[in-house]
């Protein structure tokens, strides 16, 4: 196996917290801005408060602030969104994060569009979709899902210049598959978005040079799927039973027989993971400086 062929997510996640860490730092001296992230948990999904944990630890080692708000799982989806105005309305709050998914009685969409678009880090509301998808820039550039995010921060480190590739992303959902595909069309990519009800999927994704596995199912794509050279980006994180009756974290990628084909290929765990979080604290950075009409850092 090729080291040279990992694209290290983590190293590059740690690099890009620690800039984080120096632009927030500035911010502070410069105009006593402390960009502040509320993360708002509801109930007791153990994969969730996993994260909300990892995010508020990571939000104040980069010099942050960071409001958590844990809600029993019977919250009413009023309870909700009034918590949300609060946030919306609370100057030390510049980032909104309510950890999905969401109890059966709160309908995700009516929280996700009660939240200010201004302080939307995770990107989900309709106006920063829109402005995705029109290439909205300036002051009023969208935030970005972080996810694809981390991917395209990847890419572009690795390959430079992305213009002109044939990109493949599988998987069309609103957090990863939709919004990389159009970050991947902003680099002047040719994109083709491939999905469950895809006819010959091996066939598309080995026209890929950039090939992005968004789908949840291990280790489902293999060798033979992919162009020899092309760039892989494994989004997926399944849990599978491993040795000893342990569970393991895979990717949506055969990883160990696809590394002798691919130029370079994210290993899971350890590639596209670590970026989600450094990238919401990237958007929280963000948003704070455009909250106050600073002109945000280039990370
Ligand atoms: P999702 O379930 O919302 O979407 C999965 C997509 O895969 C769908 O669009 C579906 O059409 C497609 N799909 C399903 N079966 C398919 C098949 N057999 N062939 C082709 N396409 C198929 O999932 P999601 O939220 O987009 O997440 C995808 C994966 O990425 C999951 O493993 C998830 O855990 C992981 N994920 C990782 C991060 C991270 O931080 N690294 C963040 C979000 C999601």
């Amino acid at each position: 196996m090729s080291e040279d062929k990992i694209i290290d997510g983590k190293a590059f996640a740690a690099g890009l917290r620690e800039r984080i860490g120096r632009e927030a730092a500035r911010l502070k001296a410069e105009h006593g801005l402390v960009p502040g992230l509320a993360v708002v948990l509801v109930g007791e999904n153990p994969a969730s408060q996993v994260y909300v944990r990892n995010k508020a630890r990571q939000t104040a080692e980069a010099g942050m602030r960071s409001f958590e708000h844990k809600l029993p799982p019977e919250t009413s989806q009023d309870e909700l969104l009034n918590l949300v105005e609060k946030l919306n309305n609370d100057p030390a709050v510049n980032g909104i994060l309510v950890q999905l998914p969401l109890p059966d009685q709160i309908a995700e969409q009516a929280v996700i569009d009660a939240i200010d678009p201004a302080k939307d880090v995770d990107g989900f509301h309709v106006i920063n979709v829109g402005r995705l998808s029109t290439g909205t820039t300036g002051a009023s550039a969208p935030l970005v899902p972080c996810t694809p995010l981390g991917c395209i921060m990847l890419l572009k480190n690795r390959l430079g210049s992305l213009s002109g590739l044939n990109a493949v992303v599988i998987g069309r959902s609103n957090i990863v598959g939709k919004p990389m595909a159009q970050l991947l069309i902003k680099e002047s990519c040719t994109v083709t978005v491939a999905h469950s009800r895809t006819r010959d999927l091996p066939a598309v994704a080995r026209a890929a040079d950039i090939l992005v596995a968004a789908v949840g199912r291990p280790g489902m794509i293999k060798a033979d799927w992919i162009k020899p050279g092309a760039t892989v980006i494994d989004v997926g994180i399944n849990r599978v039973e491993g040795e000893g009756g342990k569970s393991r974290i895979v990717g949506d990628v055969d990883t160990q027989a696809a590394m002798a084909v691919a130029g370079a290929i994210t290993p899971v765990p350890g590639g596209v993971g670590p970026m989600t979080i450094a990238c919401l604290l990237a958007n929280t950075l963000t948003a704070a400086c455009r909250q106050a009409g600073i002109e945000p850092p280039v990370l």
